[in-house]
């Protein structure tokens, strides 16, 4: 295996740092368990230095032409896709997903954030509103320095989505990655500096929960976007209040999955296998709850269960390997725990429901039927590959168990019939819906959540608004009349 431990563990003013003073972090290849770095939790020393580094470099930053900000992104977007394979072995072995996913998913991702909101960040701009005689002029200006946190999942993604409309915007930022997966944000932070980012601009420091909280409430921190868990959301939030700062949180899903007789079946299942079972099922937006009208059920699942054999597991480092390991042991521990309960539960079990029989993290695609709303199974994120199927008979009951959930990140409807398509999206209590589709997050389009699972959006123009904030300047242009 490629040598990936890294020069140091932190990445701060444009240089690596290190401080072995602070804990192990080990990072294991989850196909085999093996060790293959090790990296070192940020120290308040090396916390202090990388929110002082973003905070000397934002003045400067945020001076230059959004034209020049937007170069550097550019840049950088070119310089991760001319190295796309050498960074998706490194998020193949940072997170055990497959390189046949993550030659097309990760790197390529994040190179399109940058691409497309390093061409933006030129129009970012404030408007003219005439008042009578006077007027008034809105400038839109960076937030300061932001703190972003990533969960372990799409950890090249996620550093990039933070990043780019950060940057575009001309704030700096300091990212801790998730402890599972700390490798990619360095190459990220690597490359916006070999783009031209100076230093302090983006910086990575690596920890744990207690390094993320103390980003949080750090006072030089105008902004937090997390992406993470419901209960991790909760606390930084509470957190980031305490200090008034604005927050991004990109949090969990039980996001449902419409499936209507007249849905062209072979669609209906791809989505489900994209929505459950591409990552290892370790995608926040996935549709796990799978509502299929009662009359196509048997259908269904004969179908599901046929394409499922076109699963091939093995070496994530093969690229003809398409279903990877999950990311740790703590993580196939909790998968196998919601596997049982839906067992125990009473949930028909289809195929699947095993740790499969070799090193490594892997459980095998599992699928659920005659799932009812109240099983656990149907009402917490399981972060892997197991899909519940329920049945349903019309679309008001359908609608109405969709969005009987505390979270609300994403939905998906299947139907030939377009009028109840856009009807059904528009009643969805989430965030980001798909018709006819599942988990197509392309750069140009919002992507966040309602209900508890989350605040502000990523992506699109909407991402401009939450890292920046409307300073209003009113210009008197006679005499000032006051009353005594
Ligand atoms: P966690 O919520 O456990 O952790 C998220 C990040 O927050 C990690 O970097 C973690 O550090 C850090 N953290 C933990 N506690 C604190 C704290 N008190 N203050 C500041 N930072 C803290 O999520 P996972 O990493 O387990 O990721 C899985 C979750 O992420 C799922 O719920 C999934 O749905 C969600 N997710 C949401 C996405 C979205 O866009 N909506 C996309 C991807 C995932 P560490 O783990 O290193 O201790």
């Amino acid at each position: 295996m490629r040598n990936v431990q890294p020069e140091a563990s932190h990445y701060i003013g444009g240089a690596y740092v290190e401080d072995a003073a602070g804990d192990a972090i080990d990072v294991t290849y989850a196909a085999t368990g093996e060790q293959v770095a090790t990296l070192h939790a940020a120290t308040p020393a090396v916390v202090d230095r990388a929110l002082a580094a973003a905070e000397a470099a934002r003045r400067d930053w945020a001076a230059l032409p959004g034209v020049e900000r937007g170069r550097v992104l550019r840049r950088a977007a070119d310089l991760l896709r001319e190295r796309n394979r050498e960074l998706s072995e490194i998020e193949t072995i940072d997170t055990g997903k497959p390189l046949q996913e993550t030659l097309v998913a990760d790197a390529a991702s994040a190179a399109d954030a940058l691409e497309w909101f390093g061409g933006i960040a030129a129009t970012v701009r404030g408007e003219h509103l005439q008042l009578g005689a006077d007027w008034a002029y809105t400038i839109r200006e960076p937030l300061g320095v932001c703190v972003g946190i990533g969960a372990w999942n799409y950890p090249t993604q996620i550093a990039a989505w933070k990043a780019a409309p950060a940057l575009a915007c001309g704030n700096t930022m300091v990212f801790k990655p998730s402890e599972e997966t700390p490798l990619c944000a360095l190459k990220l932070a690597e490359i916006l500096t070999e783009a031209g980012a100076p230093p302090g601009v983006f910086n990575v420091v690596q920890g744990r929960g207690d390094v993320g909280a103390a980003l949080v409430t750090d006072p030089r921190v105008a902004k937090v976007s997390l992406t993470g868990s419901v209960p991790t959301g909760r606390k930084v939030y509470a957190a980031a209040a305490e200090g008034m700062r604005h927050v991004t949180m990109e949090l969990g899903g039980k996001s449902p999955m419409l499936v209507f007789d007249d849905a062209d079946i072979d669609a209906a299942v791809g989505g489900a296998i994209l929505g459950n079972f591409y990552s290892s099922g370790q995608i926040c937006s996935n549709g796990t709850r799978v509502f299929v009208q009662s009359g196509i059920r048997d259908a269904f699942l004969d179908r599901l269960s046929e394409r499922l054999k076109g699963v091939v597991m093995g070496d994530p480092l093969d690229e003809a390997v398409n279903f990877g390991p999950l990311v740790s042991e703590a993580q196939l521990t909790k998968v196998l725990g919601h596997i049982r309960d839906g067992v125990a539960e009473g949930a028909t079990l289809v195929t699947g429901g095993n740790r499969v029989d070799r090193d490594g993290w892997y459980v095998e695609p599992t699928v659920f039927a005659d799932v009812t709303d109240d099983m656990s199974i149907a009402r917490q994120e399981i972060f892997g590959p197991v899909a519940s199927i329920l049945t349903f008979e019309d679309e008001a009951e359908a609608i109405a168990r969709a969005n009987a959930t505390s979270f609300g990140l994403a939905a998906g409807v299947f139907t030939a019939d377009l009028a109840r398509g856009h009807r059904v999206a528009a009643a969805f209590e989430a965030g980001t819906c798909w018709i006819n589709t599942y988990n197509l997050t392309p750069v140009e389009i919002g992507f966040g959540g309602a209900k508890q699972s989350g605040i502000g959006r990523e992506n699109g123009l909407g991402a401009i608004e939450h890292f920046s904030q409307l300073k209003t300047v009113y210009v008197g242009m006679g005499g000032v009349d006051a009353p005594y």
